[in-house]
C-alpha cells in the first residue's frame, strides 16, 4: 500500500460534511452525535408514520417543522 494514501472520507448523511473515516470516529458515518441523533430521529418518525394505522399512540404534538 502507498504510504501517502489520503484519509478516506465519507459524507455525513445528515449535514453532508466530509467526515474522516477513522477508527476513532465514534459517530461515523456521521460527523457528530448531533447529526446521528437527527438522522435517527427522522428514521423513527418515518416508522411511526404508517398510513391506515390508528394514531392513538401518536398523541404527542409534532415538534416544530424539521424540514
Ligand atoms: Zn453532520
Amino acid at each position: 500500500m502507498p504510504a501517502s494514501s489520503p484519509i478516506a472520507t465519507v459524507k455525513c448523511p445528515a449535514c453532508k460534511k466530509p467526515v474522516p473515516w477513522q477508527p476513532d470516529q465514534p459517530y461515523k458515518p456521521f460527523c457528530s452525535e448531533r447529526c446521528r441523533l437527527i438522522d435517527l430521529g427522522e428514521w423513527i418518525m418515518e416508522e411511526k408514520r404508517i398510513p391506515g394505522e390508528s394514531a392513538e399512540d401518536f398523541d404527542r404534538e409534532t415538534p416544530q417543522n424539521w424540514h
